[in-house]
Parts: C-alpha cells; sequence; structure tokens
C-alpha cells in the first residue's frame, strides 16, 4: 500500500499510544470524583493541559479537552453565536471550511443568522479588504482555517486578526487542525482555536478547544461542572495525556520534519506539472504536505477509485465532505464547475518515502493513460 491521505489521518506514534496505555490502566478514578484516585486523575488531566498550554503559547485554564476538531468548531462557533446573539447575527467565513465549520454555520443560517462568505484570490488567500468592508457592528464572529485541508493554503492569520481586533465585539475563531505540527502557529492572534490530535500522530477521538478567558461561549454539552464548564462528561484522562505527548513530538520534530515533505513536495511538483493535461491547485505558497491536482478529462473519483485499485489512497476533496459533489475549494479558486469536478488530493508526510513517490508516478501514468484515452 502507498498512503497518501496524511491530510485525513496520520499513523499514531508509538510513543503516544505508550503513554495512553500506561495512563489507561494507571489512572482508575473518575476526574471529577472527590476521592484520592478523582484528584490523581484530575492531576494528570491538569499536567496535560500544562504541557499543552506551554508547547501552544497559551493559559492551562483556556484548554478544553475534547473529541477532536469538529467537536471544537462546532462549539467555538455555536457558542459565540447563541452567547452573542445579544449584540447581533452576523457571521464571516471562507469558501475554505472544513465541513464541521460550514455545516455548523448552516446550521445557523437556517435559525436566522447571516452569513456571508469571503472571496479569495487565485491562490486561494482571503481578500483582507472585503472582511474590513463586510464586518459590522452586528458582526460577532470570523471563523476561518489557518490552513485547509483541500489546497493547504496559508491564510494571512495576522492581517485577519488585525482587521477583527478593530471591532471590539467581534470574535476570530481559528481552525487550526491543519496548520499544528507543520508550520509554527501563535494562537494569540485570535479567541478561539480547534485541533485534533489525529492529524499530527495523536489518537482519533481526541483534540482540544483553546478559548481566551475573557470570550463568552456557551456550553454545546451542558451536564454540570467537570475539569472544564465548556465540556461537561467524565474527562478521557488517557487521551489528554497522550494528546499531549503527540503535541510535545510534532512541536520537537516541527522543523525536519517539514524540511523533509518539502523535498517531496519538489519532487512531486516537477514530475506532475510536466505531465500534458495536469493542473496543480495548491499554490506555491501551499503546506508542502498538501498536493491538490486535476487531470484534464478524468474525475477525481475515478482517479481516488482507480489509484485506490493499485494500492494507492488519495482523497478527493476531504473524507468528511459529501461524494460527487464539486470541491467547493478548488471552485472557489479556479471559478471552473469541471475543475472542481476533477480535482483530488495527494497529502504527504515526513514518513513518506522518494521510493513511495516515484512508485505512485509510475502507477499514476498508468492510470492517467487509462482514463483520459
Ligand atoms: N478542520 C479541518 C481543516 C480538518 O482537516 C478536519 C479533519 N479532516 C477537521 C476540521 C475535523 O477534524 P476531526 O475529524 O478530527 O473532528
Amino acid at each position: 500500500m502507498i498512503y497518501l491521505d496524511y491530510t485525513a489521518n496520520t499513523p499514531v506514534e508509538p510513543q503516544v499510544l505508550e503513554v495512553f496505555c500506561e495512563a489507561e490502566s494507571r489512572f482508575i478514578g473518575n476526574a471529577n470524583a472527590r476521592h484520592s484516585a478523582g484528584r490523581e486523575a484530575a492531576g494528570a488531566m491538569a499536567r496535560a493541559a500544562e504541557t499543552c498550554a506551554e508547547l501552544l503559547g497559551v493559559q492551562p485554564e483556556e484548554v478544553i479537552f475534547n473529541s477532536g476538531a469538529s467537536e471544537g468548531n462546532n462549539t467555538a462557533i455555536m457558542g459565540i453565536a447563541h452567547a452573542s446573539r445579544h449584540v447581533g447575527r452576523h457571521i464571516i467565513t471562507t469558501p475554505l471550511e472544513h465541513a464541521s465549520v460550514s455545516g455548523c454555520l448552516t446550521a445557523l443560517q437556517e435559525r436566522g443568522w447571516e452569513i456571508d462568505v469571503l472571496d479569495v484570490n487565485r491562490d486561494g488567500i482571503i481578500d483582507l479588504r472585503q472582511l474590513g468592508d463586510l464586518i459590522r457592528r452586528d458582526t460577532v464572529l470570523v471563523t476561518l482555517c489557518a490552513v485547509d485541508s483541500e489546497l493547504g493554503v496559508v491564510q494571512p492569520v495576522e492581517e485577519a486578526s488585525a482587521i477583527v481586533r478593530e471591532h471590539s465585539s467581534c470574535r476570530l475563531h481559528v481552525d487550526a487542525t491543519q496548520i499544528i505540527g507543520r508550520l509554527p502557529f501563535d494562537f494569540s492572534l485570535a479567541d478561539t482555536v480547534s485541533l485534533s490530535a489525529h492529524k499530527f500522530g495523536g489518537l482519533n477521538g481526541s483534540g482540544l478547544l483553546w478559548k481566551r478567558d475573557d470570550v463568552e461561549m456557551e456550553p454545546l454539552i451542558h451536564g454540570g461542572t467537570s475539569t472544564t464548564l465548556y465540556r461537561s462528561g467524565t474527562p478521557a484522562v488517557g487521551l489528554a495525556v497522550s494528546l499531549a505527548e503527540a503535541l510535545r513530538i510534532a512541536t520537537d520534530q516541527r522543523e525536519t520534519r517539514l524540511e523533509t515533505v518539502r523535498g517531496l513536495n519538489q519532487h512531486l511538483r516537477e514530475h506532475m506539472s510536466s505531465r500534458s493535461g495536469v493542473t496543480i491547485h495548491s499554490p506555491r505558497s501551499a503546506v508542502p504536505h498538501i498536493l491538490n491536482l486535476g487531470v484534464s478529462g478524468g474525475k477525481g473519483t475515478a482517479f481516488r477509485d482507480a489509484l485506490a485499485e493499485r494500492g494507492v489512497c488519495v482523497s478527493v476533496k476531504s473524507a468528511c465532505s459529501v461524494e460527487n459533489t464539486p470541491s467547493r475549494a478548488v471552485y472557489a479558486v479556479t471559478r471552473n464547475r469541471k475543475a472542481a469536478l476533477e480535482s483530488w488530493r495527494v497529502s504527504l508526510s515526513h514518513r513518506t518515502t522518494m521510493e513511495e513517490l516515484d512508485e505512485f508516478i509510475q502507477i499514476f501514468d498508468e492510470v492517467r493513460e487509462r482514463l483520459t484515452k
């Protein structure tokens, strides 16, 4: 198998799994319980929050452990929208968001919120001037991804943040799922930030939402006090400590891993751009982990399925999106429905080898020959 879908999921780091297993057998109490076993579990949760906070440059009390970025995005967006409904019901977003953001906004729209979607340029970068023009007195939230999962565009979060900060009642939520472990990210630019552990060697079903202390947000999950007010339920100690470990490894190794992936991306780009009929949709400024492309005359799903038959794993849009519809992200940069239907994504990691890429390129050439005949 040649796995080229690291944007959808990364394999767990063996050390992370060890930390998880050790914590699950060691901490037998419910971290919400007030006896010694409970206090030990709560202590482990607190230490995990401290480690994450230090690595992310935030305060431990601001860390809300959860099941991942879908939950984080829903909690932040719904929670801020509801907490500020007396101020206004206008939200601004981008066309490159993950379904857990766009779906959440559609649900709010059906309940009376007004949603504006920013334009992006040919490189997928949001129109900052339009952002400034669109923010109104009743705009309560701007929500954007630091890096999107389809094209890998790195958004100018610092500039967007400066614009949002001019409006005291408007908050900025950043979906940082695809930037963590890949590029540095400054949390202080935002009010809330979501991330998922399984995108950087952590376990599935674990993530965190960071919420700046003074941001008003209604919880999504009600049910009594836990280690945080914002997410009720018995804290998952093993997941929290394993997330802290995954984050530590991903942060320590970030620069060397990035160099490796840059080399792989360059190799792949060189080959792909020399093939006739192949368009690379990811801009050169994108994270090197993601290469979105399309072959004229062949649907993205056809390529994905034909490659899968040969043991190669790639994706069309993101794994959570609806099948057989054009990619919203690729349409936003190309304004071309056919290109949006033909697009698919290769995603790389430091684990990918040049040999794997060369084998993939050979298989791709054979598949392309067959599908575009
Ligand atoms: N946001 C982005 C940008 C993503 O890539 C993903 C995962 N595909 C998510 C949010 C949702 O993460 P999860 O599936 O872990 O909840």
